[in-house]
């Protein structure tokens, strides 16, 4: 058993009205109000942001944003920016989901950028990285990690570091069904603990690292109860209220 405190984390990507939301929030609050060890985030669209913060306001659940700009401010035409999401309470955001930098060309440099923009508003960036299916077959998978974790943590300090979440997240697995092995998935998160060693052995003693890819009611107690993954970033089976809550009770 780690010392690190688990993070389930919800990613409901471009899913759930305000109202959905509601009730999501609705069932699943009291499913998990005696939870205390484990960190639980919901992750929902920017529109249902404020309502999610206000229903989770006198709980532990904590709600974060999918994707931030890295200015505080300017023309930006359908940007939004940290302090935004830190004055409507929101306390984390996602950045770096293989669908932002699939779809919408994030990069690295965006995100060397907007891992310290969160920060600085005292939002937890819940930073994701990971090979695809063809980099990990053609061996590349540390590289890729390597590359990832240096660029999109260069602008933070060692001693900041612990306060990032990573998720480790193999693109190959993402929506598809395809989950990474218990095995897969410690070893890769055992090379980005390494890579963050290398800065700070501090650091990488207590960084949580997360795994996500397809992560299910059925398979979550198996890589949950591996020493080096921290918890989980939940896509499609964190849109159920019931499973979602089973997910975090398989953390404890
Ligand atoms: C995700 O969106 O981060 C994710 C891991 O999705 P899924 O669980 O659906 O694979």
């Amino acid at each position: 058993m780690s010392h690190r405190t688990p993070v389930i984390a919800a990613n409901w990507k471009m899913h759930k009205t305000i109202e959905e939301a509601e009730a999501f929030l609705g069932d699943f609050l009291p499913q998990v109000a005696d939870v205390s060890e484990t960190e639980i985030v919901i992750c929902p669209s920017y529109v249902a942001l404020q309502a999610a913060v206000e229903l989770c306001a006198q709980t532990r659940v904590r709600i974060a944003a999918q994707n931030v700009h890295e200015e505080t401010e300017g023309a930006f035409t359908g940007e939004v920016s940290a302090p935004m999401l830190e004055e409507i309470g929101v306390s984390g955001v996602v950045l770096g989901h293989s669908e932002r930098r699939t779809y919408f060309a994030e990069t690295d440099d965006a995100l060397a950028r907007k891992v310290p923009a969160a920060l600085a508003a005292r939002l937890r960036p819940i930073l994701c990285v990971g090979e695809t299916e063809s980099q990990r077959e053609a061996d590349a998978t540390e590289d890729v990690l390597r590359r990832q974790v240096d660029a999109d943590l260069a602008g933070i300090e060692d001693g900041r570091l612990a306060e990032v979440v990573i998720a480790y997240e193999p693109v190959w697995a993402i929506g598809t069904g395809k989950t990474a092995t218990p095995d897969q998935a410690e070893e890769a998160i055992g090379m980005i603990r390494s890579l963050i060693g290398a800065r700070s052995a501090e650091a990488a003693d207590s960084i949580r690292i997360l795994y996500g890819g397809s992560v299910t009611t059925e398979n979550a107690a198996g890589l949950l109860g591996r020493a080096q993954i921290d918890g989980a970033l939940v896509g499609g089976a964190s849109l159920d209220s019931d499973g979602f809550a089973r997910i975090v009770t398989a953390a404890r």
